[in-house]
């Protein structure tokens, strides 16, 4: 019955970092430094767990079909937006395409950058366009422009995953004014950088800023996203989307960690002094990068390769061989609880003076 499968997923899909676990547990690491998905290592927020707990008893019933409690919460923690929910900013970036994307339209993707834009844009037939980023990973806006003629949608990350670049707000700006399509802008890094678009989307009405409660507040587990959209677009993208998408449990997490910001402000510093130690101490060249994590050139050294030594030691991290238009020698390094970070730079220093040998 295998023919019945449409062809774009007869390839990989998304790829997970499980194999580095395995590896770890093999060397007997049972708890190894889990620095591969840029998750925050602390646990989730007091408040948030608290309000799930709360939610179970109410799990008869459907959730709001439009997580009003959570927008209203978003509301009052970010100000007056126009803003749309999903499951995980992946639900976002996958309802967006659901809801703009017609089979055969082009849509542009600034690379190398997160692989579910194309697996998503595929699934739904539309065509990628890959446009590639400097040699530095930054954004040549004029490029970018002239990729995205003829184009419906592009995607656009800042902080950018894997990377870590952040594309100034004047070179949003910039592209804005230029395009024709709509910009998908994925910030799901933007709370651990200095920089904020979210002003830009009341003033441009082909802009969508896609955000997530996984990174910085702690839920990846709850799988909560949502949107800053233009006011036109809100109504098309609810009639687009699965009814009920987040559950009652997630709705009510989410609207409690948007209280914690204690929880959030020591992840913050803390994520700031890790980034600047992993590029001061790691002895490979390292990326500045605006989120959550660094990416750093492991050359002459294979990116599989180094994730393998490093599992060896009990570190995993991710290997960016399968982010398409990025060269093999590339390594992404979550922040991590203190000791996770120690032992990342214990390992990557041996494997440093391995290389010389
Ligand atoms: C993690 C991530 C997302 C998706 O986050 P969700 O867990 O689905 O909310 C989206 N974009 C980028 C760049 C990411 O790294």
């Amino acid at each position: 019955m295998k023919h019945l499968i449409r062809n774009i997923f007869e390839e990989e899909g998304y790829v997970f970092a499980t194999k580095a676990s395995d590896i770890a547990k093999d060397a007997g690491f049972l708890n190894p430094a889990r620095l591969a998905s840029n998750e925050n290592p602390k646990g989730p927020s007091f408040k948030a767990m608290e309000c799930a707990k709360k939610s179970l008893e109410d799990l008869n019933r459907y959730p709001d079909e439009n997580a009003k409690k959570l927008v209203q919460a978003l509301r009052d923690y970010h100000g007056d937006y126009r803003i749309v929910t999903g499951v995980g900013m992946d639900g976002v970036i996958e309802n967006t395409i659901r809801t703009l994307v017609e089979a055969g339209d082009k849509v542009c993707v600034s690379t190398p950058t997160f692989s579910f834009y194309g697996i998503a844009i595929a699934a739904q037939g539309g065509v990628v366009s890959n446009i590639r980023r400097t040699d530095d990973f930054t954004v040549d806006c004029d490029s970018f422009i002239k990729g995205c003629k003829g184009a419906k949608l592009a995607f656009l990350c800042s902080p950018n995953n894997p990377t870590g670049t952040v594309t100034k707000v004047s070179d949003i700006e910039y592209i804005l004014k230029n395009i024709d399509c709509i910009l998908f802008l994925d910030n799901a890094y933007v709370d651990f950088c200095d920089t904020d678009y979210k002003e830009l989307v009341k003033k441009y009405d082909n802009l969508i800023i896609g955000r997530t409660m996984s990174k910085a507040f702690g839920l990846a587990g709850m799988r909560v996203g949502y949107a800053f959209v233009p006011e036109w677009y809100e109504e098309y993208y609810h009639r687009a989307q699965t009814p009920f998408a987040l559950n009652s449990v997630a709705i009510e997490a989410a609207s409690g960690a948007l209280l914690d910001k204690e929880y959030f402000e020591s992840y913050k510093s803390h994520v700031e002094e890790w980034r600047r130690r992993f590029s001061l101490e790691s002895g490979f060249l390292v990326y500045p990068s605006g989120a959550n994590f660094v990416m750093m050139d492991v050359s002459p050294l294979k990116s599989d390769d180094a994730v393998l030594q490093l599992a060896k030691r009990g570190v995993i991290v991710r290997s960016c061989a399968s982010f398409p238009t990025l060269n093999d020698s590339f390594i992404r390094v979550s922040v991590g609880e203190s000791w996770e970070n120690e032992l990342f730079l214990k390992a990557i220093k041996e494997l440093k003076a391995l290389k010389e040998i």
